[in-house]
């Protein structure tokens, strides 16, 4: 899976990507990060990549012919990286590239969009800045503009790390045994999340008050604790 990531802020991604699962994940090779400066694909010697709205307003909105190259070069590469290893089975057929717009008026993402990208083998995402994006980007390059929630950011970097974060853990082997990815994921492609504890089995944050570990988690019967995990499950999000 590689995440293509277009932005006029590159530096704010990097020291993110290079901390715990993401950079195991990077340095296994099992996701690749690409970050893309929209200015290197202006023309002027100013490297505009915004500009006043039509019909007046406050703020600038991004200009669309930057990034209709960045996602025309990045379409291209891989059309051409994949006719160089056509037949080699890691390259499944049906795998393909999703643009993505951020923007506080998209869908909303959810768990299920994340499982459904995780299958993907590229997705190309366009941060907005300022007052947003011209709107021929939504109309005629993206094929999905998602929101991370009912909020207005400053940009479109934050939800771009959270789509990478939410999408690369459900590629097998980023989080350890693929198998056990397999148990969580529910028929329904939601995630199930459970209580968690760990040690000490009581803590005593002030004398007399005591909190306690669930017993059942401490019996050793594996098939108790299945059942007390199925009761106190949740399926994260997977409608869409
Ligand atoms: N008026 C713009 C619009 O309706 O798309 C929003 C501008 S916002 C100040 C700047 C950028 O931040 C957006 O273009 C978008 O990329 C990003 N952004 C802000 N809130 C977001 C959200 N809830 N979900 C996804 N992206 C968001």
């Amino acid at each position: 899976m590689t995440f293509n990531i277009i932005t006029i802020f590159p530096d704010i991604f990097y020291s993110y990507f290079k901390e715990s699962i993401i950079k195991r994940a990077l340095k296994n090779g099992l996701i690749k990060i690409n970050i893309h400066n929209l200015r290197d694909w202006t023309e002027d010697s100013h490297k505009t990549v915004d500009d006043k709205p039509y019909g007046g307003g406050i703020g600038m909105v991004l200009k669309v012919e930057p990034i209709y190259k960045t996602v025309q070069f990045l379409k291209k590469e891989r059309q051409k990286s994949k006719n160089k290893i056509q037949g080699q089975a890691r390259y499944g057929a049906g795998k393909k590239t999703k643009v993505i717009l951020f923007t506080p008026r998209g869908k909303k993402f959810n768990q299920r969009m994340a499982y459904q990208f995780s299958q993907l083998d590229q997705l190309i995402f366009i941060c907005g800045r300022y007052e947003g994006v011209d709107e021929r980007v939504a109309k005629h390059i993206a094929d999905v503009e998602l929101s991370i929630g009912d909020y207005v950011l400053m940009g479109g970097e934050l939800p771009a790390m959270i789509i990478v974060e939410a999408v690369a853990r459900l590629i097998p082997g980023v989080l350890g045994k693929p198998s056990l990815l397999k148990e969580r994921i529910s028929k329904e492609k939601g995630f199930i999340e459970f209580q968690q504890y760990t040690r000490p089995e009581i803590f005593s944050p002030k004398k007399r008050v005591k909190w306690r570990v669930p017993k059942v988690l401490l019996s050793g019967d594996h098939k108790k604790i299945e059942e007390w995990r199925r009761k106190h499950k949740k399926i994260i999000a997977s409608r869409s």
